[in-house]
């Protein structure tokens, strides 16, 4: 059980290259509506502050044109108390008139102190509001853009998926049922890898499993250099094989597979 031997390796070897290829951009397409809803609640927060924005500046008008018409009012209120003053003869009436009137000068002077503030405060809220506008319309044009790239970019995944599902199945079918099956199964319990090269230290030579990266035992390393043959991981169980092995054609320079 250490050492599964089957004339199919490399075909083994291509299929999971293939399930490692689908997956990978399966991964990518399933992530591309994250992205795009991560895109458009960041712009919608930045749309709520742009209302916010809005609602700060129109408060402030509201609050001016009050203190305007209050201005009027104070107006109303000197002039008709000036007219009154015309027609009274009793002192003490006089007197609380000309206190009136004093009253309503100094609300009006109040008044048009907090209209000063206001224009101020109008100010500088117009140019948040103008910038804020802004950056919410360059935000939105790279948004738009963006989220095409990934729609494009994800119905073009979709449609290699479709493709390389095909192959796949071919690729499947082609092989040992037993030899898939024990295949398929590693593959649902090690999250999607089954077939694992061996990574080879180019320092020392040294073999680790490609799926758990434990280093080799001598006898395993000898195995997994043997022709027609997958050496079984003691750590992960992962099919394991060595690329110079199984692809000799891609390094003439390694010495020849032991048989
Ligand atoms: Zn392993």
């Amino acid at each position: 059980m250490e050492i599964i031997h089957t004339i199919e390796v490399r075909e083994l070897v291509e299929l999971q290259k293939k399930d490692a290829v689908m997956d990978a951009r399966a991964a990518i397409a399933a992530g591309v509506p994250v992205k795009i809803s991560a895109l458009n609640a960041a712009f919608e927060e930045k749309k709520r502050s742009m209302s916010a924005a809005r609602e700060a500046l129109l408060a402030l008008q509201v609050k001016k044109k009050d203190c305007e018409l209050k201005i009027a009012e104070a107006d109303e209120g000197i002039r008709k108390h000036q007219r009154e003053l015309n027609l009274v003869k009793d002192n003490n009436a006089f007197k609380a008139l000309l206190s009136e009137i004093e009253n309503d000068k100094k609300n009006k002077d109040e008044l048009e102190t907090s209209v000063l503030f206001l224009l101020e405060e109008i100010d500088k809220a117009s140019v948040q509001d103008k910038a804020i506008r802004e950056e919410v319309k360059k935000i939105e044009e790279t948004l738009r853009a963006e989220v095409a790239a990934l729609a494009a970019a994800a119905k073009e995944i979709a449609d290699g998926l479709e493709a390389a599902k095909a192959d796949r199945a071919a690729a499947a079918a082609a092989l040992n049922p037993e030899l898939l099956e024990k295949y398929e199964n590693i593959r649902a319990n090690k999250n999607g890898l089954a077939v694992a090269a061996v990574h080879e230290d180019p320092a020392s030579g040294k073999l680790s499993c490609g799926g758990c990266h434990m280093s080799l035992t001598p006898q395993k390393t000898l195995d997994v250099k043997k022709n027609g043959a997958f050496a079984v991981c003691p750590d992960c169980r992962r099919l394991m094989y060595l690329e110079r092995t199984v692809y000799p054609e891609l390094s003439p320079s390694a010495p020849p597979a032991e048989k």
